[in-house]
């Protein structure tokens, strides 16, 4: 057996190993418990493979960590003006300079936030306005006071 790959977590070595599968190579994951209990790279999980299947899971194993460097795809948004897909992380249309506008979901996802707080502090008032009525009366201020006796 040699080790093909020193994956981040668990997940990332199964991926590697269904990837392995799928093209013919047998492959077994090591460490898995121990990194389950000492999550610190030292026990990060290693992927296996058979000495014969060294090169071919080496050339799929090098394909997959460079997926995994890539930066992570970013959602695009339509320019409201020319119409142009641009790329979630930038702010203004490479094309026309229209600037992105926030997305109607977000706009309503703030309202209805908003909306929430109101409601709450709204529910707040109304108990800390019962909970007043329901105090005992105060005496009159003018009441004469109470009668000590000796
Ligand atoms: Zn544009």
């Amino acid at each position: 057996m040699k080790k093909v790959y020193l994956a981040k977590d668990r997940v990332d070595a199964d991926l590697l190993k269904e990837l392995l599968a799928d093209a013919g190579i047998r492959a077994s994951a090591q460490d898995e418990l121990v990194f389950s209990l000492y999550p610190i790279p030292a026990f990060y999980p290693t992927v296996w493979v058979h000495d014969e299947d060294y090169a071919a899971a080496r050339a799929i194993a090098g394909e997959f960590e460079r997926s995994q460097n890539s930066p992570p795809a970013t959602a695009t948004w339509t320019c409201p003006k020319c119409g142009e897909r641009v790329e979630g992380r930038f702010k203004e249309c490479w094309k026309c300079d229209a600037e992105v506008k926030e997305s109607e979901e977000t706009v309503a996802l703030a309202r209805r936030g908003v909306m929430l707080f109101v409601a709450v502090v709204a529910v707040l008032l109304v108990v800390f306005l019962l909970a007043r009525s329901n105090r005992p009366p105060m005496p009159p201020r003018d009441a004469p006071p109470p009668i000590l006796r000796r």
